[in-house]
């Protein structure tokens, strides 16, 4: 028995004129997740991409698997190939969907016919295979408004497909169908889960991080990179660039009031971050900060972060509670690295008490007391940069 793979797409079809580009991206996308694991045919019609194995040891669970992790798709469906011809239609149906008939009550039998040439019309398909199918299951009856289960029957230009149920795709849009940006990763929770949203949405994501030697340890940058090779699984590659921050963190320590020290680090992180950025040709920055989650994650604390950029900030996690960033960090599997306990640099100055409402003009002028220019830019020329390849 042949089976093959069904990818439909999702709001993408709706896309109009770009649709055409849209499912050019993911189509090779699709093929390059899957080439690693053995020859197979792919083709596309009708919103959907048909991936069949050419070789018996390929698993249809692993490509699901992969498939999963795929921005663009938003349903997977498992189907058996038939001849186009509806004896063999027939007979693969019971022997295939046998399991998944013999647990449920109800069902219905859909059909698409995209080669008009077939002898049978679609009504006459359902009527047909509804027949065959209760009487090889004699405890089913057919539900044509809320059925159990739909059979879907495919008939297309070289063979037929019967299938029944689907997966849930990774939804969102195809990888670089949204630009580029760059994001700033801590070993935190949140600004995983923050590039996860934004690579959903298409874009293409790039890392940045902030390391204070010997205030920070080389475990929790290896923490960091563990976790820049985990999101390449739904991002793909990600460039990761890693900025010594030590000598800036000791000037503001020295030079600034306690309570403006994490605002003010955080405008020197953005500062370099869009440096790096024009350099990379990311369009935008985004963090993991979520609105009143911590004393400087405030509305006027973005404020006065955001006065130091000239490019738009994406904080995708600004609306979602603490459990929900949460719920995603674990279904994308960084929930269990980024919780082991490993200094970041944010927490090693962390002031006492922090400015809830920090002004913008107090802030700017200790700024520039601080005397920083020469030390940002040695920072951005001490960057280093590495790829992280998705794990093929
Ligand atoms: P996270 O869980 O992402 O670490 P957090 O709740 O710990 O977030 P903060 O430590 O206040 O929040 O950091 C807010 C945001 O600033 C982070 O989400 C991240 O985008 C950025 N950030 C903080 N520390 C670093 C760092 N060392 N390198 C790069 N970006 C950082
Ligand atoms: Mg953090």
């Amino acid at each position: 028995m042949k089976e093959v793979v069904l990818a439909k797409y999702g709001e993408m079809a709706l896309k109009g004129l770009n649709k055409g580009t849209f499912e050019d991206v993911l189509f090779k996308q699709i093929k390059r997740r899957l080439r690693p694991l053995g020859a197979m045919t792919f083709s596309r019609a009708q919103s959907t991409v048909y991936i069949e194995p050419q070789d018996e040891s390929i698993r249809i669970d692993d490509i699901i698997d992969r498939l999963q992790k795929v921005f663009g798709i938003a349903t997977l469906c498992r189907a058996v190939t038939c001849e186009k011809d509806f004896d063999d239609i027939r007979t693969r149906a019971v022997d295939y969907l046998r399991e998944t008939l013999e647990d449920v009550e109800t069902f219905k039998v859909e059909a698409k016919r995209a080669d008009k040439t077939f002898p049978m019309k679609s009504p006459e398909i359902c009527r047909e295979l509804g027949g065959t199918l209760c009487e090889a299951f004699p405890h089913l009856r057919v539900d044509v408004h809320e059925p159990d289960v739909t059979v879907m029957v495919d008939i297309r230009d070289t063979n037929a497909y019967v299938y029944a149920g689907k997966l849930r795709g990774a939804g969102g849009l195809p990888l670089g169908t949204g630009g580029k940006a760059l994001l700033l990763l801590s070993g935190g929770i949140d600004s995983p889960v923050a590039g996860y949203m934004m690579a959903k949405r298409g874009v293409l994501v790039n890392a940045i991080h902030f390391v204070s030697p010997p205030y920070t340890s080389d475990r929790a940058l290896l923490k960091v990179e563990e976790l820049a090779q985990k999101m390449t699984a739904y991002c793909g590659d990600i460039k990761f660039y890693c900025v010594p921050f030590t000598e800036i963190q000791e000037q503001l320590r020295r030079r600034c009031p306690e309570e403006y020290f994490t605002i003010l680090m955080r405008r020197v992180m953005m500062l370099i971050a869009q440096q790096i950025a024009a350099q990379d040709e990311d369009q935008a920055l985004i963090t993991g900060e979520s609105i009143g989650q911590v004393a400087s994650q405030t509305m006027q604390a973005m404020v006065c972060t955001d006065a130091v950029c000239r490019m738009p900030v994406f904080r995708p996690c600004v609306a979602l509670d603490k459990t929900e960033i949460i719920e995603i960090a674990r279904r994308i599997d960084t929930f269990d690295i980024s919780i082991q306990p490993y200094e970041d640099c944010c927490t090693v100055f962390t002031p006492r008490h922090p400015k809830i409402r920090p002004q913008l003009e107090l802030i700017e002028a200790a700024q520039e007391k601080a005397e920083l220019g020469e030390m940002i830019a040695r920072a951005v020329e001490g960057t280093t940069c590495k790829t992280f390849h998705v794990e093929l």
